[in-house]
């Protein structure tokens, strides 16, 4: 399923594993540490080999960590992309610990990196609703709207943006979201 803006630009839902999906960027849902997790970040190291890794213990060596709400990037190893965005989201304390502004500021940051490159295409995957227990359906409105109101401005890059939902769930849960 998609949505288009008056543009042109997509924003595309799809379900799948991220690792599979070609895009200029591919997102992943990290933490903190930036050290090893389950889950996406699992699925993404397994598929992009060793290389993370290094680059990671590199960033982690000079910045200590990455704050919650950013995202710090890599190459993408043997993924059929160029980076890997590394998106630290909230863990879902209830709702009133700021989560809705943490999750956006992770999705605007991703937006930001892909324009700082001049990329087309992003994927990103649910960040935060696994292992942080971010509501789906909650997140996902916050998701959509940062991509969408980011798609509709004149002059940038970006022309097609993926969300890669794991399970039927998400999927719908995302597509509940998207604008008509
Ligand atoms: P977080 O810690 O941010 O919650 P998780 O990796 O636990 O991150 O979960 C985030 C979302 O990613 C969940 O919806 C999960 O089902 C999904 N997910 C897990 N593996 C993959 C994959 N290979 N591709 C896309 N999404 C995935």
């Amino acid at each position: 399923m998609e949505w288009r803006a008056e543009n042109g630009n997509r924003l595309r839902l799809m379900r799948g594993d991220i690792t599979r999906v070609p895009a200029d960027a591919i997102v992943n849902a990290a933490n903190s540490a930036l050290a090893g997790g389950g889950g996406v970040d699992g699925a993404i190291h397994r598929a992009a080999g060793p290389v993370l890794r290094r680059e990671l213990d590199q960033i982690r060596a000079g910045i200590g960590h990455c704050p919650t709400g950013s995202a710090v990037v890599t190459t993408a190893g043997a993924l059929p992309a160029r980076f890997v965005f590394h998106a630290v989201g909230p863990i879902y304390c209830g709702g009133a610990h700021g989560e809705a502004e943490l999750l956006a500021a992770c999705y605007r940051k991703c937006l930001e990196l892909a324009e700082e490159r001049e990329l087309a295409v992003i994927a990103f995957p649910s960040i935060s609703t696994g292992a942080y227990g971010y509501p789906v359906e909650e997140a996902a409105g916050i998701a959509i709207e940062e991509v969408r109101r980011h798609l509709e401005r004149p002059g940038i890059h970006l022309r097609e943006a993926v969300f890669v939902l794991f399970d039927q769930a998400a999927y719908d849960a995302y597509l509940a979201c998207l604008p008509r």
